[in-house]
């Protein structure tokens, strides 16, 4: 009951920041993110009407989907966090959409991955522009080639981009990192580099910014689960 009065009360939030946008509520694809939760959570959030999943981590995201293979029809998996090499196979044929592709190797990788499965997936670049070290993300000078590497990839649909700003207390210090996304990705657009115009920005406590700013998936973890069990 929990989960569910906690999904509608982040739906609510989404439904109030779209408005505010002019934009439709619709346009937002609202990513649970179920990392250190149970399948049994999980379950009761797709109970009350969760359809797509956020997992960071390869091996803990394939025994979710594992136990809860009976729903596999009707969710959408997202790989969020950053991809080891020697994951990327596993990671290309049991995910529905990966957000964190941010090198060339590992595009390279996920694209033989992705040979294996019965259709293309679907990838966003992760950008970092902020440049810092702890974070994974292609940088500056470097997501233009890997765009344009990526429409050699033809297992692979480039269909968006992602950021995990640094964090700020105050939403409104990561709007400009959500705005640069945003004209990065019309960027792209124009140059022919993407499929999609996905926009994956926003967590628990910015995401009506995000929202604001042109989102179109955000992730969504402690606002939907409570607390992570890490
Ligand atoms: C954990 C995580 C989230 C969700 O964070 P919350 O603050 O719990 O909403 C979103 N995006 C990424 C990449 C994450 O690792």
């Amino acid at each position: 009951m929990l989960i569910a009065r906690r999904l509608a009360a982040v739906r609510e939030r989404i439904a109030r920041a779209a408005a505010r946008a002019g934009r439709r509520p619709e346009e937002i694809t609202l990513v649970g993110v179920s990392k250190t939760q149970t399948a049994d959570a999980v379950r009761e959030a797709v109970q009350a009407g969760l359809a797509d999943l956020g997992e960071n981590k390869v091996q803990e995201a394939t025994d979710k989907i594992g136990a809860l293979a009976d729903l596999r029809d009707k969710l959408r998996w997202h790989l969020i966090g950053h991809i080891q090499s020697n994951k990327a196979r596993k990671a290309a044929t049991s995910f529905d959409c990966v957000h964190s592709v941010d090198r060339v190797s590992l595009a390279e990788k996920l694209a033989r991955g992705a040979l294996e499965r019965g259709k293309p997936l679907d990838v966003l670049v992760q950008i970092d522009l902020a440049a810092e070290a702890t974070k994974h993300g292609a940088a500056d000078h470097e997501w233009l080639p890997l765009l344009r590497k990526l429409r050699g990839l033809t297992s692979l649909r480039p269909i968006g981009l992602m950021i995990l700003p640094p964090w700020a207390e105050d939403p409104e210090q990561v709007r400009p990192y959500f705005r640069r996304l945003r004209e990065l990705r019309d960027k792209a657009r124009q140059n022919g580099l993407l499929m999609g115009d996905a926009l994956s920005m926003g967590m628990s406590h910015d995401f009506e910014v995000a929202i604001e700013e042109g989102a179109t998936m955000i992730r969504v973890g402690t606002a939907i689960f409570g607390e992570r069990h890490d």
